[in-house]
Order: C-alpha cells, then structure tokens, then sequence
C-alpha cells in the first residue's frame, strides 16, 4: 500500500463560484446561508474528486471563505485587537471585515505566500496578544468530510510558520517570545481535530524553507517534542517550496511521526532523507505549475524509495494544489486550436488523476496503468521534440549575442547630455506612469470586440478616440512627457502575451490571488519571438497628435515571466532573455518610428526574488541581464525609463541601479519618501521620479503634501537628476480625480520649478 495524500485543494471552484458567491454576498444579493451553502457544496465536489482518484485521505481545514492564514488568527484568537471583536464569537461579516477593512479599521495587511501569487492576511501580534483556541472552523469541515463517508487529514499552519509570518505591532517587542503563549493553543486545537477522530494531522511549516534565524531554527527541537507529546494524533510535519536538506539532521530527530518534502523544487535534497526511519512524503507532482507530469520517469526514481520504505512512502503533490487551475478539461478552445499543448498539460484535476496512477503502479506495478503510462510518455515525447515549442532561431539568437550585447553604447552621463539635447525638458519633468483610467466604456468596447459584436475597425476608432482624450487632458494639464494611456490593454502582462509567439492563454485557468480575488497567468510553452510590432502603431498615433513628447510604453521581460506560467524544460533565466531579446525588437521598431523615450515596467523584479539569500546574486543578474537585453542596440539619445512598484528595494539597490535605465520612477508616496532616501543614501546615479501622490485613492492630495514630498526629494536627489510623477498607473481611477490630482501635482511643480 502506498498512501496518496493532499496538502490543500483549490477553494475558488472549476468556474470561480467562491468569488461569484463571496462577491454576491458582500453586495448582499444572496444570505449568509447561501454562501455558506454554496461552500459547502465546492467542499464536497472538492473532496470526490481527491477520493474518485484514490486519495487515502482527503484533505480538510484547507478551506476557507477568504485565507487559511485569516482562519488561523481566528483560531488561535490573535485576530488585531484594534477591531474590537470578540475572536470565539466572530460573526461572517466581522470575518470579512478583517480582511476587507471596515469604516473604522483598514484592512489587514496583505503580502505574498512565500514565493507564489497568493497574498495571505500577515497576523498583527502584540506584546500582550492573548491567544485562545477557537477550532470551530476546522472541526465543522472535518464533521463535514466525515458525514460524507470519507477518511480525512486536516492540515494547518504550524505556529513557528504562523508565528514568523506575522508582524509585531504597537510596543517594540520580539513575536518569537509570543510562542510561549502560542503553543498551548496549538495543542489545543489540535486535540480538538484529534478527538473527531483523525488519525493524522498535517502541520506546515513553509518556514522551513527560508532563512531562519537561529532562534527560530532550534525552536523547532522544543516546539515538535511538546506538540508530539501532548498530542493524540499523528502529526506529519510538511514543508514545500525549498530544500531543507539543511535542517535534515534536526528534522530527522524531531519526534513527529512523518515528515513531507517538496521533490519537484528541489529533487536533489531527497539524499539527505533516504535513512530517515518514519513516514516519509514524497511531493512529487507539481503543485506550483500546470505541466503534465512524466510518469515513467517519477516511476523510475519512486520505486527504488517505495522498494525501500514500503509502506512508510507517502505520495502527493508538492504542495497545495491551491496555485494550480482547477479543471483543464473544459478548457475546449485550447483543445480544439492548440491539441498539442492541451496533451501537455494538467491542472488540479489531472495532477490527482496523475497521483492515482502513480499509487496504482507502485501497488500493482506498471502493467497495471500501462494504457495511461504510454499516453503521459507520448505527451513527454512530443513535447521533448515539437517544433511548436523549439524554434532554432530563438535558440541560435540568444547563443550568439554579442559580448556587452545588453549594454548601452555609452555611459549614463554621455547619453543624458544627448538625450536632453533634444528634450529640452524642463527641470523637475512631470510625466504618467502609462496608464489612464480604464472607463466602462473602454472594457464594453474590448467585450464587444472580443465577442465580435464590434468590429476590429470600430474597436481601433474607439481605442484612438480614448487616446486622443487623454492626449488632450495631458496637454491641457501641461505635463512635459506624454503618455499614451493604455486604453487598448486589458492586462500589461497579457496583452503582450497575446502578441508573442511562445504563448498560450486559457479561459478558466483561474488561480486564487487573495480572498475573492483570482488571476489567470499566461502559459509560455515556447520559445518567446515577436512576430511583428506590438506598440508602434498606438504609441505613433499618439505622437501624431502632439508637439509634446510620447513616451513609449512596455512590460519588461522579468515582470512577463513573473506573472506567467513558466515552461519547465528550459531554465527560467533562459525564458526570461528570449522575453528581453524579443522586446528589443520592439524598443528598435518604436526608436524608428520616433518614440525615442521609452519605458519598460518592471514592478515584478523584487518578487522574482528567492526564498533563499544565497539565490538573490544569480537571479539578480540574469534578471538584470534579460532587462538589459530588452533595449539592446538602442542609440544613446533614446531616453530608456523603468518603473517599479509595490515594494522595497533598499537590498537591491545594486542590482536595480544595474539595470541602467536613463530614468526610474517608483512608488514612493505612502512611505514618506523613505525609499527614496535609500536611493539617495546609495547614491543612484541615473534619473528619478519618486510618486508624489498614491494613486489607490481617489482623494485629491493637497499642494502641501506634494509639496513636502517634493522639497524632501529635493535634499536628496540633484535637481537635474529628479522627476515628478504619481505613484504607478492611473487605470483603477476615475477621470474626475485624475483630472484634480494631476493639476495639482503639475502646480506644486511649477511653483517649486520657478525656486530652482
Ligand atoms: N504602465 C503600467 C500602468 O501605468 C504600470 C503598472 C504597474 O506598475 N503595475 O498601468
Ligand atoms: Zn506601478
């Protein structure tokens, strides 16, 4: 017998019907009773699929209404006291309230699970947190599962995890000391979940997997002997997304009676666990990606470990299926235009069909599962050898860039006298991230054009007409470099997709981003060209119309590949060039046509980062590299900007001043102009416009806000070095505001301008 297990399952449902239901009820269009209905009806659709595969436990108390990590603080009772609520008697719509903010309380902090797209609610611990056990919403899911006959496994955060993905708030303190307090509760609740008669639980502890400090680490020694001894049940101790082959003697000791590892991550860490003398769960399907396992080859090297801890091997995924889609079957476009790379795939659904196969032939041998183990074998083959996929050119081009190919022809100081040579700009320029607000109008038109109800020649008027209407607005508010406003993309990462070879798109490829929130990622399958001009025609048109500058306006290489699923034959770093060399074709095709100012976004850079410190240098410079290579072959008085978002860049300042844009702009405005202070105290040494105003609000910032923000720029940055421009994109605004912030980040500069 071979155990397959879960670590969690996608909650939002084949067609999102948690969001629908989440956002229907927050609008107060169905009952409470008729989310949790509906809830209740994914869990079960959710927990027949995990059994009709053969799983032998489903997996439990991974669902919830918003986040696991929310659920937790609830659990545990550490919900922010600053809302006043009463954690054992929360009510749904409080629930919601910590994620989504109240009248009173802004919401709960949001930051990204580890390394992937998911956000989860970052814990608010105080000094004088008190924790109390409320395992309520575990124990009804696992009554739940039960009452529908199936074996289950809850699985939870473990504290240490719980605890370090938290922030201290209010008085200065240390979290780690909270664990005192914490553990109690842990074992708890986890005595609850035993006494409904599960034999295992499944904590996790990702924590595992980035760099602890030591404190943290030798905690686990402690923290795993008092959970083992006060607890009934099981405990398997899972970790994902990195090697731990590190921690293998500590792990190895802790007295849990099995430990997961993630095997697709980082195969080459199951060396330091073959002596280990427990469970052992192997992550073997891909819980991160949407590639069709090669079964054959996960055989060849699972059977010599099943030979060797027989009934001890566990099998599953490598980590929740949550960043997976759920269903690619009725994904019938793409299997009706792109059979090939339907045959190459697997979503959630097929990744558990994958596993049974895997469990079959490890019970019964191949011969069981011959049928499916030839047909994963010909989609392995025909992808090793497709021409879809492999095309020679992209291949050859990348082999043979020349040396210094992603380097500009002369230094920073040479182009910036060249560049202004021509600008004529005047100090302080004031300029727009790219884009204008994204009007109803504007997404009924692209609807309708997708739907074919309006034709390509209608939709290209009504996308120029828009454009016009934010080239006038420019003028009239007199910014100095104009941007077109990206009417005509529905997504800075998909429109390009959409234009590249090396592409695909699916249509329910869904995955949970936060709460009810979900994104659906390209799929590069191939090698990245540009058959033709992407932006040229736009970016002209809107030049055609002014005398003022028009910025150019494209996503970088790192922020496509960070946003996409990623091929796995090739490494990332080589997908990410043949994006940057791509792109050039396309910074060379706008410098022909006249836009000589042109910036490449690259809010995604830090968050390509890895989980590990010792994997930042390698990654900076390819990522830098792949940037680079977007404007290779550029002349010196083209103006190159870039722009970044959503986070700090204090460590990687090197790396960002590497990417030798003329120009940066970021988003500075809600921190007070710190980040900026960063990049003064590290001297950068290019051009840079810090965002004066934040742009998640409608509110109109006062002059004397902007105004402070400006002179603080001022003491840190030369005067001829600085820009003035909002924070990021102006699509999620409405054109009033836009229209009020604008004048009055135009006047503040004007007035500081004539001090100069
Ligand atoms: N050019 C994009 C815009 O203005 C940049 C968006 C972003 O940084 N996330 O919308
Ligand atoms: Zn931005």
């Amino acid at each position: 017998m071979t155990t397959f297990h879960l670590s969690g399952f996608p909650r939002v449902g084949a067609k999102r019907e948690l969001k629908f239901a989440q956002e229907r009820y927050w609008r107060g269009d169905i009952t409470e009773q008729d989310l949790q209905d509906i809830a209740k009806s994914l869990r079960e659709i959710n927990w027949r699929h995990q059994a009709n595969a053969n799983a032998d436990y489903v997996s439990v108390a991974d669902f919830t209404l918003y986040d696991h990590i929310l659920d937790l603080q609830v659990a545990t009772g550490a919900i922010p006291t600053r809302f006043g609520f009463d954690s054992q008697k929360l009510s749904l719509d409080q629930y919601f309230q910590l994620a989504r903010g109240n009248k009173d309380q802004f919401a709960i902090e949001m930051t990204k699970w580890f390394d992937t797209n998911y956000h989860y609610l970052v814990p608010e611990f105080q000094l004088n947190t008190e924790f109390k056990a409320n395992p309520t919403h575990y124990i009804n899911q696992i009554r739940e599962a039960k009452a529908l006959g199936f074996t289950v496994k809850p699985t939870i955060v473990g504290p240490l995890t719980f605890l370090f993905l938290g922030k201290e708030k209010g008085q200065s303190f240390n979290r780690f000391d909270l664990l005192d307090k914490l553990l109690p509760v842990y074992v708890e609740i986890l005595n609850a979940l035993s006494a409904e008669g599960v034999e295992w639980i499944q904590i996790d502890e990702p924590a595992l997997a980035v760099d602890l400090p030591s404190q943290w680490l030798e905690a686990y020694k402690t923290v795993y002997q008092l959970l083992s001894e006060k607890v009934q049940a099981k405990l398997l101790l899972a970790t994902y997304f990195g090697s731990v082959a590190e921690h293998a003697d500590l792990l190895k000791s802790l007295p849990v009676e099995g430990l997961h590892i993630d095997l697709i991550r980082s195969p080459e860490q199951l060396s330091a666990f073959t002596d280990y003398n427990k469970v052992l769960s192997v992550g073997i399907i891909d819980g991160r990606n949407i590639w069709r396992a090669d079964l054959n080859a996960i055989l060849d090297f699972v059977e010599p470990l099943k030979a060797k801890f027989g009934d001890r091997l566990w099998i599953a995924p490598s980590c929740s299926l949550l960043h997976t889609p759920y269903d690619l079957s009725v994904e019938t476009q793409l299997q009706a235009n792109k059979p090939e790379l339907y045959n190459w795939l697997a979503f959630t659904l097929q990744k558990v069909q994958e596993l049974s196969v895997i469990k079959t032939a490890l019970e019964q041998g191949r011969d069981a599962v011959k049928a499916e183990l030839i047909a994963s074998q010909n989609a392995a083959e025909t992808r090793k050898n497709s021409s879809e996929i492999h095309r020679t050119e992209v291949a050859q081009r990348l082999a043979n860039l020349p040396v210094g190919a992603d380097r500009r022809k002369s230094p920073f100081a040479q182009r910036i006298e060249k560049q202004n040579a021509w600008l004529k700009l005047p100090l302080l320029p004031t300029t727009n991230i790219g884009s204008f607000p994204q009007t109803s109008e504007i997404r009924q038109a692209r609807a309708a054009f997708k739907k074919g109800a309006l034709s390509e020649a209608d939709y290209e008027a009504a996308m120029k007409r828009e454009i016009e209407y934010v080239v006038r607005r420019q003028e009239e508010l007199d910014l100095d470099v104009l941007v077109h406003g990206e009417a005509e993309r529905n997504d800075m990462v998909e429109y390009f997709g959409e234009l590249l070879d090396g592409f695909a798109f699916t249509k329910f490829g869904w995955v949970q981003s936060y709460g009810s929130r979900c994104v659906k990622p390209p799929v590069i399958y191939g090698d990245v060209a540009r058959p033709e001009a992407m932006t040229v025609r736009w970016s002209t048109y809107a030049q055609s119309l002014t005398q003022k500058v028009m910025k150019g306006m494209l996503t970088g290489p790192v922020t496509i590949l960070q946003w996409s699923f990623v091929r796995n034959d090739i490494p990332r770093s080589v997908v990410c060039k043949q994006i940057g060399v791509a792109l050039s074709d396309e910074v060379l095709d706008l410098e022909k046509a006249g836009i000589k100012v042109i910036q490449i976004d690259e809010p995604a850079i830090r968050e390509g980062l890895p989980l590990k410190r010792t994997d930042w240098d390698d990654y900076l410079q390819w990522a830098g590299e792949a940037f680079r290579l977007s404007y290779m072959g550029v002349q010196d008085d083209t103006q190159i900007h870039t722009h970044m978002c959503y986070s700090e860049f204090n460590d990687i300042l090197p790396a960002i001043a590497g990417l030798d844009a003329d120009v940066i702009t970021i988003e500075t405005s809600r921190s007070d102009m710190e980040l900026l202070t960063a990049f003064a105290d590290f001297k950068y040494p290019n051009d840079i416009g810090p965002g004066v105003y934040d742009i998640h609000s409608p509110r109109v910032p006062k002059p004397e806000e902007i105004e402070h923000l400006l002179r603080k720029a001022l003491k840190v940055v030369p005067k001829e070095r600085l820009w003035v421009n909002p924070d990021c994109g102006l699509k999620t605004r409405g054109w009033i505001e836009t229209i009020e912030q604008l004048k009055v980040m135009v006047e503040v500069t004007k007035k500081l301008r004539a001090e100069l």
